[in-house]
């Protein structure tokens, strides 16, 4: 978990939203037509998913909600679904992984699947979450610990503000971890944007001998999540068009 775009937008912030705006654009290196008319939307809440909505704790396990961090879009909310995910297929530079690649894949995304409806894509250019192995003994593919999500803004062809994940997983572990990883990671990627600090967690901050499955503090999270505000999958506005001060 990183806020790799955001870190650059205080110093932009001066200029208002259309300087945010851009600021989303010239990160990710688009040459995207900015139109000196588009605003960032204000945020807002999305109506609960039908499975997180019929989601209940009867034990009230509790939740960690006050570890989520809030970005400068709000809260990582998918209001579109079902969330469309892409595996890299079996990595063959990587023999370590090749045979528990896709098992620990499919474990991990059936995982999350119960509660919130996700589609695996083929298809790159199609994903909202993309998942990759990395090779820890290639400099090229970068530093990173077990594993780590990523988000990017982009505006959508509905001209809505919308947002991609990449997960990277550290191709070294056993199956055991890796699923565990993609598990922990996913729950990033699906909005829990924080730590837990009990084991008993899927999104606890370490990793763990036993990992967790996905808990009913995990759940009850994500669910709080999903009832705060974002500006993400809401329609860039023009300035042409009414709007509240
Ligand atoms: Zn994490």
């Amino acid at each position: 978990m990183r806020w790799p775009n955001l870190k650059k937008w205080p110093a932009v912030m001066g200029l208002g939203l259309l300087g945010l705006l851009a600021a989303i654009f010239v990160h990710l290196g688009w040459v995207y037509p900015i139109n000196a008319a588009l605003q960032v939307p204000a945020a807002q809440v999305h109506p609960l998913p039908a499975a997180l909505e019929q989601w209940q704790d009867p034990q009230e396990q509790g939740d960690y909600f006050d570890q989520i961090k809030v970005t400068r879009v709000g809260y990582l909310v998918w209001s579109q679904f079902p969330v469309k995910v892409y595996a890299q297929p079996t990595p063959k530079s990587l023999p370590l992984i090749q045979e528990k690649w896709p098992q620990a894949v499919d474990q991990a995304i059936q995982a999350w699947q119960a509660y919130l409806p996700l589609e695996v894509t083929t298809d790159p250019n199609q994903a909202d979450i993309s998942i990759s192995a990395v090779d820890p003994t290639q400099r090229s593919q970068g530093r990173i610990r077990s594993a780590e999500t990523r988000f990017k803004l982009y505006v959508n062809d509905q001209q809505q503000l919308s947002h991609r994940c990449t997960i990277q997983v550290r191709a070294n572990q056993t199956e055991t971890y890796i699923e565990a990883a993609i598990r922990h990671e996913l729950g990033h990627a699906l909005g829990i944007w924080g730590h837990s600090q009990l084991k008993t967690d899927a999104l606890y901050f370490s990793q763990v001998r036993t990992p967790a499955p996905i808990s009913a503090r995990d759940m009850n999270t994500l669910k709080r999540v999903y009832q705060q505000p974002t500006r993400l999958g809401w329609p860039v506005q023009s300035s042409d068009s009414p709007s509240a001060p």
